[in-house]
């Protein structure tokens, strides 16, 4: 069987990252230790990583007509994403960020939406075919939540996608703000870091008993589409909560939950991007046809591979290295069952 599509709708920007000694102080002028641009912003990551990854697919964005726009463009091109649909908007500026590298690893962060939050945003009549073929589409927070909703609806109305209905998947990184009814209405698998479930719930997510109930009132949210929520718990791995069917199907309806481990890394060398690589990896692999138990055994053999390269967009992982990992047949990264 032929895999499914995958349509990545979400954000480009330039990465510029700065090397500094320390942050400047108000008023005062500092000399870089050195400067490079990096492709990279959450919505080209995935589409990169999803293409990496095998998957036949498209990134649906704005970029600007300036010397960026054309490098991100090339760069998705280059993991093997379209960007047929792909819009350069003529006078305004590519979605920037400003990475302030600190001696020790860490990192202070300026984002410039530019044309990936511009009003001009609209969903174009390639974006919408392309929508309606998807299997799977793949969303994040870094374009206006009203397209997000837009995306999701213009999704689900098409027939593409196993028992003839796409799967939306939210990625919660982005933004800060509470989620719209509009979008989670819309949304079939939301995927938050323990960080974004605990604000977007009101609830604790420092233990898994607490990932389970923050996951399941958000399950409960009246109005909510959501079946099935997997939060991102860093180097330990991962949870799912929900219906493992994600709302399709013959077992449509059931809930369970599992903890799905990380797979161990000797040296982390760059955690940028691994949370969008394992989203994608999810959504690349049930567009594939996987299980879901089975596509976040593969995310996480990306996830872990992704923390093994520098930057975002260049670290996503290969299909071949990725299957090598997940198809171990050790006791890493075999899930097991939690209380729901
Ligand atoms: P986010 O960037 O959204 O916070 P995470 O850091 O949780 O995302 O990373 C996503 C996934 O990548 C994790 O669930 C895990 O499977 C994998 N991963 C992340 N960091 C590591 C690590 N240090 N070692 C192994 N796997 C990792």
């Amino acid at each position: 069987m032929a895999p499914g599509r995958v349509a990545v709708l979400g954000s480009a920007n330039a990465d510029l990252a700065i090397r500094v000694a320390r942050l400047p102080a108000p008023g005062e002028t500092l000399l870089a230790g050195g400067l490079q641009t990096i492709p990279g912003g959450k919505g080209a990551n995935q589409a990169a990583a999803a293409a990496r990854l095998g998957a036949p697919t498209e990134f649906l964005g704005r970029v600007g007509d300036d010397g960026n726009g054309g490098m991100l463009l090339a760069a998705l091109r280059e993991a093997g994403a379209g960007t047929a649909a792909a819009v350069e908007a003529a006078g305004e500026p590519s979605g920037t960020a400003a990475v302030f590298l600190l001696p020790g690893g860490e990192n202070s962060i300026v984002v410039c939406g530019g044309a990936n939050m511009s009003e001009a945003w609209e969903i174009t009549p390639v974006m919408r075919d392309e929508l309606a073929a998807a299997s799977v589409l793949l969303l994040q927070r870094e374009v206006p939540e009203g397209v997000n909703a837009q995306a999701a609806k213009a999704a689900k109305a098409g027939t593409a996608g196993p028992g003839g209905t796409s799967t939306v998947i939210l990625d919660a990184g982005g933004a800060d703000g509470p989620l719209s009814a509009e979008l989670l209405a819309a949304v079939d698998v939301l995927s938050p870091n323990e960080t974004e479930l605990a604000r977007i719930t009101g609830l604790p997510t420092d233990s898994d008993d607490q990932v389970v109930a923050a996951s399941k009132a958000l399950l409960d949210r009246p109005g909510s589409g959501v079946a099935a929520v997997i939060t991102k718990l860093g180097a330990r791995g991962s949870i799912f909560v929900g219906d493992p069917a994600l709302g399709a199907g013959q077992e449509a309806g059931r809930r369970t939950a599992w903890f799905q481990p990380a797979f161990p890394v000797a040296e982390v060398v760059d955690t940028t991007g691994a949370g969008d690589c394992f989203t994608a990896a999810v959504g690349a692999r049930l567009a594939a046809g996987a299980t879901v138990a089975e596509a976040m055994r593969f995310a996480s053999a990306a996830g872990a591979l992704c923390v093994k390269t520098l930057g975002a967009m260049p670290s996503m992982p290969s299909l071949e290295a990725t299957e090598r990992l997940a198809g171990e047949s050790s006791e890493q990264g075999v899930a097991w069952p939690l209380q729901v």
